[in-house]
């Protein structure tokens, strides 16, 4: 069986790489950072990960791990509902809660179980969910497992949600989902016409924090903080794999419950494992060190600011963004992936992003700001993206 099964894969995978989508990996032999070394040995600027506040390899959160290492050793080896639940899970759970001002919490092996666990357990077929067609694939794939009945509205689209809406009437019970900030644009909804509407339609609403928890709004509370709605949401989704680590685990926090629910019914809480004690424990600290200071969604937003500021000013194309995302428009899927290239010789790890991730005629470059950069990182990076732009013909 397995010849003819691996002709049948290897044709596809030819046909991924002939239409240019096939993925390869680049090595990294260094801790996440601004400065990475990939294992040809060379250092570069890395402008692509999620290390929105520079979190991945910092040395307070790195002593929380290795201190619960010593107290509570190296995982759980079980479920939570079994032996999996130590007092750091108790308190991660507690300190999200305080974080997003919501009731209760739920930790997950990842948000994508996270999502993957949230809809089916709480709807059913008389229900309906209305979500953003931008929203992340793990939302796409918990509304599939889900039975209530779908309705999509184009993004950040207020008309189309209230059409939607309005169908959605003959439903039981209706749940708005959307991204707190959409990856690819970096865009936010605007939450506060979506709580108006919820409201008017009598509607619940829930938001994937996973780009926007940590660096949206002053303190880094996210959207709802940015549009004064704390604690609003019946719902809140996000990761610690993004600005808050960057190691691994995703939590569902909101009404309590909705969590109670959760952990009596979601498959992805109930038949997977506990998140290691020392990943819990830096979570805590995490959390504690953004109760303590502003400093790192200061120094980001100022980033942000000044990135998307300067390379306006020498003429790229970027996107209004309000996150830490920036998106360098190029227009041409080729043009794109020449540009990364060109960018990674001068010291700048970037990506090009081009269909199916985006729209077709919508290729670019996708940077990602961070705590972590300096000054003079961001002003590297600008100066080689204006030569590779002059270069490629995309500046004058
Ligand atoms: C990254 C991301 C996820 C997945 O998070 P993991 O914890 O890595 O599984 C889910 N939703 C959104 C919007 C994301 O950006």
């Amino acid at each position: 069986m397995y010849t003819d099964f691996q002709e049948f894969l290897s044709k596809e995978l030819a046909d991924i790489a002939d239409a240019g989508l096939y993925k390869n990996e680049r090595i990294i032999v260094s801790p996440q950072g601004a400065e990475i070394k990939v294992s040809s040995g060379k250092k570069v600027l890395n402008f692509c990960a999620n290390n929105y506040l520079g979190l991945s390899n910092n040395p307070q959160l790195i002593d929380a791990a290795k201190k619960a290492l010593d107290t509570h050793g190296y995982g759980m080896s079980s479920v939570r509902f079994i032996c999996g639940t130590s007092n750091v899970h108790k308190e991660l759970e507690q300190k999200i809660a305080e974080f997003f001002g919501t009731e209760d919490t739920i930790l997950y092996a990842a948000c994508f179980d996270a999502n993957g666990g949230v809809f089916e357990p709480l709807l059913a077929a008389e229900d309906a969910i209305i979500s953003d067609s931008l929203n992340h694939a793990s939302i796409i794939d918990g509304v599939r497992l889900c039975k209530a009945v779908r309705y999509r509205y184009q993004n950040a689209n207020m008309d189309d949600l209230e059409e939607q809406l309005k169908l959605a009437q003959a439903q039981r019970f209706r749940l708005i989902v959307t991204d707190g900030v959409f990856s690819m644009d970096g865009n936010v909804p605007p939450m506060d016409k979506i709580f108006k509407l919820a409201e008017k339609y009598n509607a619940m609403v829930m938001i994937d924090e996973s780009h926007s928890a940590g660096v949206v709004g002053k303190t880094g509370r996210g959207v709802t903080e940015l549009f004064n709605a704390r604690g609003k949401a019946e719902i809140i989704t996000g990761t610690l794999g993004k600005a808050f680590g960057g190691a691994i685990g995703g939590f569902t926090t909101g009404k309590k419950e909705i969590i109670d629910m959760l952990r009596q019914r979601s498959r992805p809480y109930l038949f997977s494992n506990s998140i290691p004690p020392m990943v819990a424990a830096a979570g805590i600290e995490m959390i504690k060190m953004m109760s303590e200071t502003n400093e790192l969604q200061d120094k980001l937003h100022a980033n942000t600011e000044y990135f998307n500021t300067e390379m306006q000013k020498v003429g790229f194309d970027i996107k209004p963004t309000q996150s830490a995302i920036c998106a360098v428009m190029l227009y041409d899927a080729k043009l794109s992936q020449n540009f990364a290239a060109k960018l990674l010789n001068e010291g700048i790890y970037v990506i090009g992003f081009y269909f199916p991730v985006v729209p077709k005629e919508q290729a670019r470059i996708r940077v990602q700001l961070s705590a972590a950069h300096e000054r003079e990182h961001l002003d590297k990076a600008i100066a080689a993206f204006t030569k590779v732009g002059k270069e490629l013909g995309v500046l004058k």
